[in-house]
């Protein structure tokens, strides 16, 4: 298994993008390397295990791609929580701001039995909207949510600390500046 400072060698900076002055810290280049992926999600595995989560929930799209895996490792189900206008039942839906501009999440309020322990799970944290947007989601279905996990936290954002207001235990594999 690689650790986590093994792992963080293989994100890919790319300055300037998506807007001039952004770092963007690319995750293609952990999820194309076999070993790296699979340590990715084992040790995001262990946190949920410990945090008791008894479901997980991913936000598109990144976070489909680790939460899903995290899910098969606990032997959980996944909840997809979406961008607008692609559940094809009745959704509830959340709007926020971004790092860059605003959005919005939808997910299917019947994919939550009240009272279910539910586990975020994404690529990376920077201000903590989109995180904190998928728990107003999922807390609004019923769901108890104490725990967020994330490949990556960008801790002079600030959303860990937000999360952590909320109420909500936050764990990461890696932090960059
Ligand atoms: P936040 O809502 O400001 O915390 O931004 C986090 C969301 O934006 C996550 O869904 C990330 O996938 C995406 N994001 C923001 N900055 C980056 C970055 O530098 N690399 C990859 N994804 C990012």
């Amino acid at each position: 298994r690689l650790s986590p400072d093994e792992i963080k060698a293989l994100v890919r900076t790319v300055p300037d993008f998506p807007v001039p002055g952004i770092q963007f810290r690319d995750i293609t280049t952990v999820i194309g390397h076999p070993r790296a992926l699979a340590s990715s999600v084992h040790h995001l595995a262990d946190m949920a295990r410990e945090g008791g989560a008894e479901d997980i929930a991913g936000m598109e799209a990144r976070g489909f791609i680790f939460g899903a895996a995290v899910s098969i490792a606990l032997g959980t189900g996944f909840i997809p929580v979406r961008k607008p206008g692609k559940l094809p039942v009745e959704v509830i839906g959340v709007e926020y701001d971004l790092e860059y501009g605003k959005d919005r999440l939808e997910m299917d309020p019947g994919a939550i039995r009240p009272g279910q322990k539910v586990s975020i799970v994404d690529d990376l944290i920077a201000t903590g909207g989109t995180a904190l947007a998928a728990i107003e989601l999922l807390r609004r279905a019923g769901a108890v949510v104490e725990q967020a996990l994330f490949v990556i936290d960008l801790p002079d954002l600030g959303g860990a600390r937000r999360l952590r207001e909320a109420g909500v235990d936050v764990r990461t594999l890696m932090e960059f500046e």
